[in-house]
């Protein structure tokens, strides 16, 4: 299989399960317990607190450690909301923050923004936004786009909310392993990650909040100094720490292969494009991560591409991708985020998501455009009979 869906999730690296591998075995105590069993799992989610801490420029205490970005992102959200006001957030977001975001917006306590044509929201749009909503009081980014790739530029929003005195949440889920993320230099009140989109285990996240952002606990608890009750896990938090920790030191040489094999796949596409495909994802690498490159396929003479079928027809050639978020692939909808960047309903039902990982190669780029464009040929030919 030529795996292009990293994007969606990563493999577990086996040097991440080997670091984790003791606490799914030998040492099971209960972190909450006082005997020796207990203070050894505790002594290891500290560790990695520290660790997630100091890759983040954050200090221990200001790390919560989560069953996933899902939940990280509803702590964020729900848990800031909890305390009154309005949250600003934009179309294009995970559904775990859109979803609580809509909720919030039929009782009148959200705004979402519409963003530009390539799903971007801008510093000066939400300066915009905030100026007259006073009740405003997160506002929620993401710092890239999982479906098409577009970065946010955190920094001028977060220059936008320090001077409006409004906090500034970011699901960094898509960055965060691969780009140098410093909350500090970004300017960040929280942060959302979660561990399995790099090379970490799956059911793992962690939500950052500044030492004295008023946040309550969804679910109640002594645990994480009663920000999220539940007993630990243990080793998904190990996990998670080792995983963040090796893509921080292999940073480098992760971002150039992901660079290099972005400016492959966006040559071996050019053909298609050339006959009318969509390059959704900003051509310009300034403006994207380098992992995701979204492509779809407008109608053409009134024909259009089934998305869903297209997906399972490079699966059963042996390509795995995403029609966007996998949270979303499976139901026949159009992705939210192409529908919110300006693109009709037909188009928005026929992209392709490619997100390449550390053990992608250039030929296989190679293999699975040629198998897309055999796809596309077959299904257009199709479609006129
Ligand atoms: N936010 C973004 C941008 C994502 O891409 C994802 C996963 O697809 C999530 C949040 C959810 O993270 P998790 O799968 O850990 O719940």
């Amino acid at each position: 299989m030529i795996y292009l869906d990293h994007a969606s999730t990563t493999s577990l690296d086996p040097r991440v399960l080997e670091a984790m591998y003791p606490y799914l075995t030998s040492t099971y105590g209960n972190a909450s317990s006082v005997h020796a069993a207990g203070r050894r799992a505790r002594g290891a989610i500290e560790e990695a607190r520290e660790t997630v801490a100091s890759i983040i420029g954050a200090e221990s205490s200001e790390i919560i450690f989560t069953s996933s970005g899902t939940e990280a992102d509803a702590l964020a959200i729900q848990g800031f909301m909890r305390c009154g006001g309005a949250l600003l957030t934009s179309a294009v977001e995970h559904e775990a923050v859109l979803r609580p975001a809509e909720r919030l917006h039929r009782e009148g306590r959200a705004v979402i923004l519409k963003p530009d044509d390539r799903g971007a929201v801008s510093p000066a749009l939400v300066d915009e936004a905030l100026s007259g909503r006073e009740n405003v009081g997160l506002v929620s980014l993401m710092s890239a786009n999982n479906e098409i790739g577009t970065l946010t530029d955190i920094p001028g929003v977060a220059a936008v909310c320090k001077q409006r005195g409004v906090t500034l949440h970011t699901d960094a889920v898509q960055t965060l392993g691969l780009h140098v993320f410093d909350v500090e230099a970004l300017g960040v009140d929280m942060a959302t990650g979660s561990a399995h989109k790099f090379y970490g285990p799956k059911g793992a996240g962690f939500l950052y909040v500044r030492g004295g952002t008023p946040i309550e606990p969804l679910i109640e608890g002594s645990q994480e100094r009663k920000r999220r009750g539940g007993t630990e896990n243990v080793a998904a938090i190990v996990g998670l720490a080792a995983a963040l920790e090796l893509a921080h030191r292999e940073r480098e040489a992760r971002l150039s292969l992901a660079s290099s094999l972005r400016t492959h796949l966006l040559s071996a596409l050019a053909p298609l494009i050339r006959e009318g495909a969509i390059l959704v994802t900003p051509e310009e690498p300034s403006r994207a991560v380098p992992h995701v490159v979204n492509i779809a396929f407008p109608p053409i003479d009134g024909h259009p591409i089934d998305g869903e079928m297209l997906i399972l027809n490079m699966d059963m050639e042996g390509v795995a991708v995403s029609a966007g978020s996998a949270c979303t692939s499976g139901a026949l909808e159009p992705s939210h985020v192409l529908l919110a960047a300006g693109y009709d309903r037909a188009t928005s039902s026929a992209a392709v998501r490619f997100s390449t990982g550390t053990s992608t190669t250039a030929g296989e780029i190679d293999t699975a455009v040629q198998i897309l464009t055999k796809v596309i040929e077959r299904m257009r030919r199709l479609a006129l009979l």
